[in-house]
């Protein structure tokens, strides 16, 4: 087979050589044949003498004179040249196929070195690779352990700093005390009759005596509520004391903020309070701290004893108010005065079960008419009306900073005290200060839910609109208007006209004045609170303290506004009495006495 374009490969110049002798040989064979026939047919000169060919060059033989010796000798000729032509084609391809090997040898010798010369340059990188990484990381290192010893000495400096003036602190208080501050080891803690003796350090902190809360809501049944942000804890009476996530240092107590004289903690998940928020901010309980001395040893020591207050027939009540002498709450930033206050001469003379002596200048001004506003649908203010003096107010139902004038507000406390003192101790106060703004946004509120009742009820109670539109309205104008009609909203005006029989129209609300506020009582809220004792006793006795009923059941043609019971207006001790002698409504009394 060919390769390389039909140029003969070694091996096959060889074999072509070889077919080419044997070509030759049968040839000469033939023509040997051929030369011996003739020879017998003609009796001839024997060829014997004839030497047998040789290989090595010979001298051309002689011509003969024979045809057969000539033909012979042609023959002889031509095999010669062609075994020579043969010889030399398989030199030459022989030659060639060396000078193949040798050539191959010879590039494989270069490709052999040029590898080698390739593999040893690597070599000589990857070692240049190294050494330069070697000495990277060399350099980096021995950086990173000389910033390593750096720090360390610094360490041992601040280590020997802080023992240096640990040693000098030590032996300033040795030298300045002597001997260290004589404080007893233990305290022994009486709750209720019953003594332990604690450890210093477990109840007193930055010199403060603490008590764990759960031992004074024990003794006082305080039930505990809330949740993470805030802990309640309700005395049997229903006043709270609230505290906020510890450490924090500001209370609750009935709404009203009071700062402790430090922080209340939690230690082991229990409530510690500075002792003296229980001793400053309780009622019904006795705290008692004694320090001293042992008369005999001279040993130091502390006793605390907390108990009950006791009373003639058993125990005080429990409660948070304030103790005598301080206002409770938000309006505790004003001082009343120290002395008993003397009323007007023609100003009624009442007597109180508490001591509420100090509040009389603000039950009874001694400018009478002084609160003496009238607002109404008939006498509206404007918008930018707004009353002097708001202060915060007593019992607060919500911390939503509800405010009243100060004559007002320090009225309704005294009230309150006197209730408190006579058993009535659940009550709040709802709603106060409501400015023209507010007042607004609550009577659209009301229009709104008014014209749009029967979107929101009327599957739940099958009515088509409130009992207050159909009391205001009538049913058979509600029928003839709408419900024929199959109109389920009211027109604006009409739902204006419900509202007003319930709330203000913006600038003629009573809570615009800053005198007038709603009761709350729990579980006897609006209508309901008319059934109460706590009722009966305000229809009695709130002119005492100012207050009048601005709504009652049997003014509601004059007032335009359905019974309040919760509602009180605050109009000073002389008129209110007055009013409440002549039975009149607040609309009628100025018209008679004040216009
Ligand atoms: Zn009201």
């Amino acid at each position: 087979m060919n390769n390389n374009n039909g140029m003969p490969g070694n091996a096959e110049l060889i074999a072509l050589a070889n077919r080419r002798r044997e070509q030759l040989k049968k040839a000469e064979e033939e023509r040997r044949r051929a030369a011996e026939q003739q020879a017998q047919s003609r009796p001839q000169a024997q060829p014997q003498a004839q030497p047998r060919p040789q290989p090595q060059p010979q001298p051309r033989p002689q011509p003969r004179p024979d045809n057969a010796e000539r033909a012979r000798r042609a023959a002889e000729g031509a095999r010669l040249r062609q075994a020579e032509e043969a010889k030399r084609l398989e030199a030459e391809a022989r030659a060639k196929a060396e000078a193949e090997k040798r050539k191959k040898a010879a590039e494989d010798r270069i490709a052999r070195d040029k590898a080698a010369a390739e593999k040893r340059k690597k070599r000589a990188e990857l070692a240049q690779k190294s050494a330069e990484k070697l000495d990277v990381f060399r350099k980096e290192y021995t950086g990173i352990f000389r910033d390593a010893i750096a720090y360390f000495a610094v360490f041992i400096c601040l280590i020997l700093i802080l023992c240096t003036a640990s040693a000098a602190f030590i032996l300033i208080r040795m030298l300045n005390y002597g001997e260290p501050e004589a404080l007893p080891d233990r305290i022994t803690l009486t709750v209720d009759g019953k003594s332990q003796r604690l450890d210093y350090g477990d109840i007193a902190r930055d010199g403060i005596y603490y008590i764990n809360f759960k031992t004074i809501a024990s003794l006082c049944r305080l039930s505990q509520s809330g949740d993470k942000a805030v802990t309640i804890y309700t005395a049997p009476c229903g006043e709270q004391i609230r505290f906020a996530t510890p450490p924090a240092r500001t209370v609750l107590i009935n709404g009203n903020t009071v700062t402790a004289e430090n922080d209340y903690i939690l230690v082991n998940d229990e409530l510690w309070v500075p002792l003296s928020l229980v001793s400053e901010h309780f009622l019904g309980i006795d705290v008692v701290v004694n320090e001293g001395k042992d008369k005999e040893t001279g040993t130091p020591f502390i006793k605390i004893n907390i108990s009950r207050t006791e009373e003639e027939d058993g125990y005080a009540e429990i409660s948070f108010r304030l103790k005598a002498n301080h206002v409770i709450n938000g309006i505790s930033n004003i001082t009343l005065p120290e002395e008993p206050v003397t009323l007007p001469d023609d100003a009624p003379q009442y007597e109180f079960t508490a001591d509420i002596s100090s509040y009389f200048k603000y039950m009874c001004p001694e400018d009478y008419d002084k609160h003496m506003m009238l607002i109404n649908p008939s006498h509206p203010v404007d918008e930018a009306y707004i009353p002097e003096d708001l202060v915060g107010v007593p019992n607060p139902r919500y911390d939503n900073g509800a405010s009243l004038c100060k004559d007002a507000s320090l009225s309704l406390e005294a009230l309150f005290l006197e209730m408190h003192a006579l058993g009535f101790r659940d009550m709040k106060v709802s709603i106060a200060y409501r400015s023209y703004e507010q007042q607004k946004h609550q009577f659209d509120v009301y229009v709104y839910n008014e014209r749009y009742y029967y979107s929101s009820n009327y599957e739940k109670n099958g009515k088509w609109f409130s009992d207050e539109a159909y009391a205001v309205l009538g049913k058979s104008y509600l029928e003839e208007k709408y419900i024929s009609k199959g109109k389920t909203s009211l027109s604006a005006d009409d739902a204006k006209r419900v509202a007003m029989s319930y709330s203000a129209y913006p600038g003629t609300g009573d809570h615009q004045t800053g005198l007038a506020l709603d009761l709350y009582l729990p579980g006897h809220s609006g209508i309901k609170f008319a059934e109460t004792d706590e009722y009966k006793w305000l229809v009695e006795n709130a002119h005492k303290f100012g207050f009048i009923f601005r709504y009652p059941e049997d003014k509601v043609n004059i007032t335009g506004y359905n019974f309040e019971p919760v509602h009180l207006r605050f109009v000073g001790q002389f008129h209110a009495s007055l009013i409440y002698e002549s039975g009149l409504s607040l609309e009628e009394y100025v018209a008679k006495y004040i216009d």
